[in-house]
């Protein structure tokens, strides 16, 4: 069965499942195999060949190999790519494996020069900044990309909303200036179920799986969704340089995105309770949310994401205080990572953020709040008290 016709939220929940019942099945077997059997030496050449090149096998032919490819990765592919609305998706075995095969195929076509826009996460900046893998990377701001771009440029890389300040980047406006360079666009934050920047002109959406898409603190993952074309290219990068999603990586992200909606909608409420709160707490300097005042000033909440998402960051002045807070919960979790079930903290310019250069480092006083499940009253509670010290 095709999804297509189906609302967003229904496609959530059957995409990548159409063939289940004719195969007796009600959910998506667990293909383990390493390997596969070879019909004949002839055909699995062949198949590898087209592989290689970034092919997908044709039903009954062999997938010879996992690197190449793996069944249960094919449907969470064709499931994030249906949520995406985009031709295909290529799964990794991490977000920033998923960055990597896409600069590289940039590389590999002679197109070595990315504009990026600044806040990026901080393994996104980390990977730019070395150019370990060939790239050259400018600075650029977002109203500044159409000057950054010279004739190698491969790509322009932008995340709205960003890690960790949550800036809002109008991404039409950004893919017009970029003319015909793609545009890659972080959407990790967002998630299809409240951002599709496929629909704004972007080329390809970056997911670090791990996060919402997953969603429950269990899976390392990465995805690109795109063109057919573009998936072509980048997958033929991951056959060869190694980094495909587990099959059991690509189960469990399966299983998250049918809860996705759910969870993105319900983490967010719960997000706009706290950030709320937080406005009018004493020791807070700044809220950083989409949703509270000042967090939109380009009125993009409403228009290019439809909600303000589940990720909130606080300046708390100081980062004594800062650390105070994130060592000092209980029930909330201080740990890296974001989009889970239960609420993490962390302090950015110390973890995530900590190989960014000074100049455009979190400051210290910065905390970065992901929203869970959890009762807003509990999670304000628990804040309350790490705040008063205990
Ligand atoms: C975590 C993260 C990444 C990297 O993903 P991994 O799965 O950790 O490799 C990339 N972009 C953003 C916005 C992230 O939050």
């Amino acid at each position: 069965m095709s999804t297509e016709h189906l609302s967003f939220d229904s496609r959530a929940v059957h995409a990548g499942r159409g063939d289940l019942a004719a195969l007796g099945l009600h959910v998506p077997p667990i293909d383990l195999s390493s390997t596969y059997p070879l019909p004949s030496v002839d055909e699995g050449g062949q198949a590898y060949e087209l592989m290689a090149g970034g092919g997908t096998p044709a039903p009954g032919q062999t997938a010879v190999y996992q690197r190449m490819w793996s069944p249960g990765v094919a449907r969470f592919e064709e499931s994030l790519a249906a949520l995406e609305g985009a031709e295909s998706a290529v799964a990794f075995a991490s977000g920033m494996a998923a960055l990597t095969a896409t600069l590289l195929s940039c590389v590999r076509a002679g197109r070595p020069h990315v504009v990026a826009v600044r806040p990026l996460y901080g393994g996104t900046d980390h990977v730019l900044a070395t150019g370990m893998l060939g790239t050259r990377v400018t600075w650029a701001a977002a109203d500044g990309v159409a000057d950054a771009i010279e004739a190698d440029t491969g790509l322009v890389v932008v995340e709205s909303p960003a890690n960790p300040t949550l800036d809002l980047v109008d991404l039409r406006a950004l893919c017009d200036q970029a003319g015909e360079v793609p545009v890659l666009v972080d959407n990790t934050f967002a998630t299809p179920v409240l951002q599709r920047p496929l629909e704004h002109g972007a080329s390809i959406v970056l997911h670090s799986v791990t996060k919402f898409l997953a969603g429950h603190g269990d899976v390392l993952g990465g995805a690109v969704a795109c063109s057919e074309e573009t998936a072509q290219r980048i997958r033929s990068v991951r056959a060869i340089t190694g980094a495909i999603m587990h099959p059991l990586s690509a189960y469990l992200s399966h299983r998250g995105l049918q809860t996705l909606p759910v969870r993105v909608r319900a983490q967010q409420d719960t997000a706009q309770v706290v950030a709320n709160w937080l406005v009018d707490v004493e020791e807070v300097e700044r809220v950083y949310y989409p949703g509270v005042e000042g967090g939109d000033p380009a009125g993009l909440v409403g228009t290019q994401m439809s909600g303000p998402g589940a990720v909130v960051s606080v300046d708390l002045g100081s980062f004594e205080l800062a650390a105070q807070v994130a060592q000092g919960v209980r029930m909330i979790t201080h740990a890296v990572s974001l989009g889970g079930v239960d609420s993490l903290v962390e302090h950015p310019a110390a973890l995530t953020h900590r190989v960014v250069a000074d100049d455009v480092k979190p400051h210290p006083g910065v905390l970065r709040l992901s929203i869970g499940l959890e009762s807003p009253e509990d999670i304000i509670a628990d804040l309350e008290q790490a705040l008063a010290g205990g």
